[in-house]
């Protein structure tokens, strides 16, 4: 065993991106103008951007280099053919079909498979996977294990899915109403929790009981086989393209976005073995996003997201991701800021309710907390709560469950400094946490509210 020291980046920087540095009375400016809403901010206004880790992670030197190689053929291009050889060394479906990101991936599935009267179920469904699934008339249901429903509960794999309820809920609907069942790697809406191999397994089972298809949403696939090999006995010493692999083994497909765990700035993937389902998902993909060959993609892409897939599976890139994701966490649960537990792959997730409990939830206590770490500091994070899943489609307005706010990481894009500086920016808002007021809303679109909403603060 090595002396214990600090797990650095597995990297050094060959070119940088300058951030403007800004004022405090500079962004209560812009919040302002921005109708107290960070989606509204121009990007230049942010200091350090933690709204998402989707697509906004750093390529590597041989990624820019693929971008050259790329290929761009209408059909057959090499770039092709170098993504297919890197998709399928992990997960060896029958048929590879990229796309321009996950929800097209989802959109064309659920166009074949799903329908008024099916139900899908999932550990927790994606917003846009759930959307997906729900324009069609289909049902979108989450069966996730009790513990990964609440915040504070401490669980190896709080990801896994209820395989009991998973049972009931197949006889009760039917197997015939049921066209596939989901599991999301890591899973995302629960916090980035991971879904361990034994409990993938015990889908498969419950699967094989009924004759039904599995699929993984696999955006972050090499972030749950890093907490595998981690947290689960017998994968001590697995490899992780192993781990990856043994997970592939027990599904018959895959959605996945290649702008999460494919280390890119855009595409994305659906994968099957079912040759009858693929041929009308292919016709699919040729109406909306090209030839099948190419998926919406420009070959340079496919070239990028071949390279990320085999930097992704690298023990030393996942140690440090993990690592660095944990480390924010802890430093903030350590000074004292309800965080939630255990901390995921991807992001970390405050607990907004908790920290300032004289903001009632109608007056969106995670908004508050999102926009004064903004005009503190010029951290962008996103609110996760009541803003998001508050409005109802009769028109009420209720609590949501929880109230978060995320700090997503970027792949391989900030340093431990920065994120030493993000640890004191929330530390400098919770020492104010008493003054904080909530907001109103004063203009909100009828669907999907916290992407456009504006906002007035309450005094
Ligand atoms: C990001 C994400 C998607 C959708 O992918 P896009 O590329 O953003 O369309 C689906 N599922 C999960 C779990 C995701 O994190």
């Amino acid at each position: 065993m090595e002396r214990w020291r600090t797990i650095i980046e597995p990297f050094r920087i060959k070119s940088v991106e300058p951030i403007r540095m800004t004022t405090e009375p500079e962004r209560r400016r812009w919040l302002e103008a921005a109708g107290y809403n960070l989606f509204n901010l121009h990007a230049d206004d942010v200091i350090v951007d933690l709204l998402t880790d989707s697509g906004t992670g750093a390529m590597s030197s041989e990624q820019w280099a693929g971008l050259q190689r790329g290929d761009e053929s209408y059909a057959g291009s090499r770039s092709f053919y170098r993504f297919l050889e890197a998709v399928r060394d992990l997960f060896p479906f029958r048929h590879v079909i990229p796309t321009h990101q996950g929800r097209a991936a989802e959109k064309i599935l659920f166009s074949v498979v799903a329908g008024a009267g099916k139900a899908i179920p999932n550990n927790n469904h994606f917003d846009t996977t759930r959307a997906n699934i729900e324009s069609t008339g289909a049902e979108a249901v989450d069966l996730v294990i009790a513990e990964g429903r609440r915040a504070s509960t401490v669980h190896p794999f709080k990801g896994n899915v209820d395989l009991d309820a998973l049972d009931a809920f197949i006889r009760e609907r039917g197997p015939n109403n049921v066209p596939v069942v989901f599991v999301t790697v890591t899973n995302n809406s629960g916090g980035g929790q991971p879904v361990s191999l034994e409990n993938l397994r015990g889908v498969r089972e419950v699967c094989d009981r009924y004759g039904l298809p599995l699929f993984l949403d696999a955006c972050r696939f090499a972030e749950n086989a890093w907490f595998v090999r981690q947290r689960e006995p017998g994968f001590e010493t697995t490899p992780i393209p192993e781990i990856v692999r043994q997970m592939a083994a027990l599904a018959d497909g895959m959605t996945m976005s290649a702008k999460k765990d494919g280390l890119a700035n855009i595409g994305g993937w659906l994968a099957m073995d079912d040759d009858g389902v693929a041929e009308q998902c292919r016709n699919l993909l040729i109406l909306t996003e090209g030839f099948p060959t190419y998926g919406g993609l420009a070959g340079r892409d496919l070239d990028a997201i071949a390279q990320g897939l085999r930097e992704v599976v690298d023990e030393d890139y996942l140690r440090y991701r993990i690592r660095s994701t944990a480390y924010l966490g802890e430093a903030l649960e350590r000074a004292g800021i309800p965080v939630v537990q255990p901390i995921g792959g991807h992001a970390v997730y405050i607990d907004a309710r908790a920290l300032l409990p004289h903001i009632p939830p109608l007056e969106y206590p995670g908004q508050a907390l999102a926009n004064a770490l903004y005009v503190e500091g010029g951290i962008r994070g996103v609110e996760i709560g009541t803003v998001m899943f508050g409005r109802h489609p009769d028109g009420s307005e209720t609590a949501a469950a929880m109230d978060l706010v995320r700090l997503a990481i970027p792949r391989r894009t900030y340093t431990q400094s920065h994120v030493d500086y993000v640890v004191e920016v929330v530390l400098g808002v919770a020492e104010r946490a008493a003054d904080l007021r909530g907001y109103r809303i004063v203009e909100e679109p009828p669907q999907l509210r916290h992407f456009t909403a504006r906002f007035a603060p309450l005094s």
